[in-house]
């Protein structure tokens, strides 16, 4: 991840915006650490709810610590870093989400991870001069995650503002579920496969958490369905694959949506404003339907559910249900 590059993008960004003469001027920098950090938090929210929601139905699980970490090294500026934010340690939580286990354990912003029970690699030898670089950050997060996703629980410890106590890492499993703002304001959003990126502009352009949780949901359905791996193993007809996925992804976000008690009316209307803006989806012609099909695949959908519940209980989706019998 380019974390680093994409910080000095929205940097660039931000401090493109002129305050006024009577307004107390605000160090634009600041404000781009603050609303990234803001992003990441209420990404890693909705991200949250929609795995918790599903997670009886998700063949793929991992345990969702529902909080957002970050590195001091991560901003080039450290001294204003340590004006905006505290950290404890140079890793510290930035944030909780809230209900999340984190969030349950007690943590909050501020507190800083510290050692652990010898194979994590928390720190890097200590720079003499500030060195911007999210490699740290980077290798913790795929630690944690190798470490949760084969279900033990990681010991540390964390410093807080009332003295250094002991956490287990031991969050409940739930759908796989990893996402990260990525800050560039080009309307896009991602998969990879594990983890799920949303651009800082796409976060702007939704009107609310509900049609954030579309983009969300769409994302997670490819990851928690394996369709990187489906496309890598394709010999022929790619085109034919990623669309397929992509009619998959789009069925499968309303059920989390649903289930994680977001509406799933927000997927039409996000798809729908979308489409006519753009005339595309999320991504480019024409391994992707065009919208007013994306539009009809979704009702259809929604119409399942509604007819499966009329009382907003979580319901199997016929996606997972499939992916779980393929093993
Ligand atoms: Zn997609």
């Amino acid at each position: 991840m380019k974390l680093v590059t994409l910080f000095f993008a929205a940097i660039a960004l931000f401090g493109a915006v002129a305050t006024t003469q009577d307004e107390e001027p605000k160090d634009p920098v600041v404000v781009a650490y603050q609303e990234l950090i803001a992003k990441d938090l209420r990404l890693a929210t909705v991200g949250y709810h929609l795995a918790k929601g599903s997670a009886d139905y998700c063949r793929n699980k991992w345990r969702n610590p529902g909080w957002v970490l970050h590195d001091e090294r991560q901003y080039p500026d450290l001294g204003l870093a340590h004006r905006v934010f505290t950290f404890r340690q140079p890793i510290s939580i930035a944030a909780v989400v809230a209900g999340g286990p984190a969030h349950r354990a007690g943590l909050i912003a501020g507190d800083g991870l510290f050692g652990a029970d010898g194979s994590v690699v928390w720190y890097g030898p200590s720079p003499k001069r500030h060195q911007p670089s999210s490699e740290r950050i980077d290798g913790l997060r795929d630690e944690f995650a190798t470490r949760l996703s084969e279900g033990r629980p990681i010991p540390f410890q964390i410093d807080t503002a009332k003295g250094r106590r002991d956490f287990l890492l031991d969050s409940p499993a739930i759908c796989a579920s990893d996402f990260w703002v990525d800050a560039r304001a080009k309307r896009d959003a991602g998969a990879d496969g594990v983890r799920v990126r949303v651009t800082s502009g796409l976060i702007d352009y939704v009107l609310d958490d509900d049609e954030l949780a579309a983009v969300v949901a769409h994302e997670m359905a490819h990851n928690l369905l394996d369709h990187r791996s489906l496309i890598e193993a394709a010999k022929s007809g790619k085109t034919k694959v990623i669309k397929a996925t992509e009619a998959e992804a789009d069925r499968l976000s309303v059920w989390l949506m649903s289930n994680a008690g977001y509406d799933a009316e927000a997927a039409i209307s996000f798809w729908q404003r979308y489409g006519k803006a753009t005339g595309l989806g999320i991504f480019s012609a024409p391994t992707h339907y065009r919208w007013p099909d994306r539009v009809t695949m979704l009702r259809q959908e929604i119409d399942q559910i509604r007819t499966l519940s009329k009382s907003n209980v979580p319901q199997d989706p016929p996606l997972l249900a499939a992916h779980r019998a393929q093993k």
